[in-house]
């Protein structure tokens, strides 16, 4: 098992090293000060402190808080906007989506439905957009019960000629939730015999008011069929996107978010990866969840191969040891020994949840409790 010097246990408990070898000896183990002694014994001579012994496996705080003040110190650029489009089955969200990178994912989906998530980049007049494209919502709320939340802006789509639905209200609770703001595509304009003005108001009476009526959300007419308002749908992203004052440090080890991920049988575990602060290069060493690996290869949503890849970018990796689940984060780490510590920890973490114990991070944590 896992063990932890006197000294060290004596810091952690904030007691004399020579008051707690005699303690130890008064249990019967002698130790002197730089010799190891088993958390087995360290946990009993904490509870005698009242504390609980952890073992001191790297707590992925300590890492994480390490790299926070690497990119607060770092320099902060704008970054893209990342977009999750939600809406009601059938509105057009794939259509939508598709229209948007002008390539034909809808037509090659079994039964017209989203089979399984994507991210996608779009580029006008050298603004980047980044999207995700989830099957309804629950995806969204999947990756955010995972403490994954990736999404900036919502595209809520709403179908001319079918307006508010249930999916559509759910769609709205979980942006609500979130604190994501929305961005209304009403779409299928193209359609005959719409009315709008109930579009307009079964959405004011889901607290969805748009801006020509004196609220605050943008509202874009577009036809994902015949192509049109897509470029004004853009634009209000950036708009948003603008006042959200989006920002993200470059020059830091990347930190992202696992979108989906599956078993390749030729290249292995393959996880769609959303870059959220830094850097991802070909070589890192990562660790995605519980999941470790080196970043063997990367590709972006064309297939195309990069060395490295900052944030806001959608990327395909292979390299990792085993399959990550959607909404893990994954980290770019100093090593492999690194990785595997972080992944230990919380793997030692998610036991200890799923058995009801308190999952203290640490001593240290458990002793500012104190
Ligand atoms: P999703 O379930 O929200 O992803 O919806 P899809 O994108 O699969 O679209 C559902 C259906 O609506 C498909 O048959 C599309 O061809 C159709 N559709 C999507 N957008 C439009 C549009 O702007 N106009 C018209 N007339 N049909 C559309
Ligand atoms: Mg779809």
């Amino acid at each position: 098992g896992h063990e932890i010097t006197v000294g060290d246990l004596a810091r952690q408990l904030s007691v004399k090293a020579g008051e707690l070898i005699k303690k130890l000896m008064a249990e019967g183990v002698m130790a002197t000060i730089n010799q190891n002694v088993d958390f087995e014994t360290a946990t009993l001579i904490a509870s005698e402190y009242k504390y609980e012994v952890k073992s001191n496996l790297v707590s992925l705080d300590d890492i994480l808080s390490s790299k926070k003040d690497a990119y607060e110190s770092a320099d902060q650029q704008e970054r893209p906007p990342i977009v999750t489009i939600m809406g009601h089955v059938d509105h057009g969200k794939t259509s939508i989506l598709d229209a948007l990178r002008k390539a034909k994912v809808a037509a090659g989906e079994a039964g017209g439905i989203t089979q399984h998530i994507g991210a996608y980049s779009v580029e006008k007049d050298g603004r980047k957009v980044a999207f995700l494209d989830t099957p309804g919502h629950e995806a969204f709320s999947a990756m955010r019960s995972r403490g994954a939340q990736v999404t900036d802006i919502v595209i809520l789509v709403v179908a001319a000629d079918d307006g508010v639905m249930p999916q559509t209200v759910e769609a709205i609770s979980h942006a609500k939730d979130a604190g994501v703001p929305i961005i209304v595509a009403v779409n299928k304009i193209d359609k005959p015999n719409i009315n709008l003005d109930r579009v307009y108001t079964e959405l004011t009476e889901h607290g969805i008011q748009s801006e020509e009526w004196g609220g605050d959300t943008q509202f874009v007419k577009v036809s994902a069929l015949q192509g049109t308002g897509l470029d004004d749908l853009i634009e209000a992203v950036l708009l948003q996107s603008e006042i959200l004052e989006l920002t993200a440090a470059t020059d830091v080890p990347g930190t992202g978010a696992v979108v989906e991920a599956h078993l390749d049988k030729g290249r292995g575990p393959v996880a769609t990866v959303m870059i959220r602060e830094g850097t991802l290069r070909v070589g890192d060493h990562v660790v995605a969840g519980t999941k470790v690996g080196r970043v063997r290869a990367m590709t972006n949503h064309l297939g195309k191969r990069l060395k490295s890849a900052g944030p806001s970018t959608p990327v395909e990796i292979v390299g990792l040891s085993e399959v990550p689940m959607a909404g893990d984060t994954i980290d770019v780490v100093e090593g492999e020994r690194q990785a595997r510590e972080v992944a230990a920890w919380r793997e030692e973490q998610a036991a200890a949840m799923a058995s009801g114990k308190s999952s203290a991070a640490s001593l240290e944590e458990l002793l500012s409790k104190v």
